[in-house]
């Protein structure tokens, strides 16, 4: 039985005085049987997990480098987001293969090194709308997932969020066959790669303009076991209702 998780990305937005935000969240994780995760700036990681102690809202970093020290100006490792009291991270965003030019091999790595320390990864895969109109968005993943997952797997520190590049910040989202599609193409690949106990195990989420009015529907696809919300988790008027929608599906 795979647990619901829902995350929410602040990406770059957030000061100190938005953490209250996080109150009604706390509040809520404690209610739901689903698993609730936020992944602030880096900044706010500390003030987070001081007003989220004792509660079950978890808090995780965006990226990691995959060295756990040296000569790299500006980024912080996996080791420094564990030394913060984090349990998870998020690698392989469409932003950091974009904007930082992330192949399959350093996420790879960064895995890795999360795992070496302990943290939970939800790693991102997806199509840009080109792939998308070519009808070759499983072909892509496939090849994303083969060279970026480690052979020896932890399954309890893997998530997998499927995010279509196209539909991320945008308003749109894919039909709900193409969802479920996809969902089922990444489980039986996790299969293949990890044999069916394993592969069955592994939570696979969706990310992608999710909201309060389209969140129930996505959930209730089968193989669908969360959410990966930016632009909506940045308020808990917007995210509460994303944690309700997935914490009553299948009741
Ligand atoms: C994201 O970037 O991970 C994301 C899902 O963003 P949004 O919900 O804003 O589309």
């Amino acid at each position: 039985m795979r647990t619901k998780v829902i995350a929410g990305n602040w990406k770059m937005n957030g000061l100190k005085e938005n953490v209250n935000e996080i109150v009604p969240i706390i509040e809520l994780s404690k209610v739901v049987k689903t698993q609730v995760i936020l992944f602030p700036p880096i900044t706010l990681i500390s003030r987070m997990i001081s007003k989220a102690q004792g509660s079950a809202l978890h808090i995780g970093a965006q990226d990691c480098h995959h060295d756990n020290k040296g000569p790299n100006t500006g980024d912080i490792s996996a080791q420094m987001i564990k030394d913060l009291g984090a349990q998870y991270v998020i690698v392989g965003h469409s932003e950091r293969r974009e904007f930082h030019k992330e192949t399959n091999a350093i996420i790879k790595k960064k895995i890795l090194t999360a795992w070496q320390n302990k943290l939970t990864t939800i790693l991102c895969v997806g199509e840009n709308l080109d792939i998308a109109k070519k009808s070759i968005t499983n072909e892509y993943i496939r090849q994303q997932l083969k060279g970026s997952l480690p052979a020896n797997i932890d399954k309890q520190k893997l998530i997998i969020a499927y995010e279509p590049i196209w539909a991320i910040g945008t308003g749109k989202i894919p039909t709900l066959q193409q969802i479920k599609n996809v969902h089922n193409f990444i489980r039986s690949l996790l299969c293949e790669i990890y044999g069916k106990s394993v592969g069955q195990e592994i939570r696979i989420i969706y990310g992608g303009s999710l909201n309060k009015d389209n969140a129930a529907e996505i959930f209730e696809i089968k193989n669908v076991d969360g959410g990966l919300v930016g632009g909506a988790s940045l308020t808990a008027k917007s995210f509460l209702p994303i944690i309700h929608a997935l914490n009553t599906n299948g009741d």
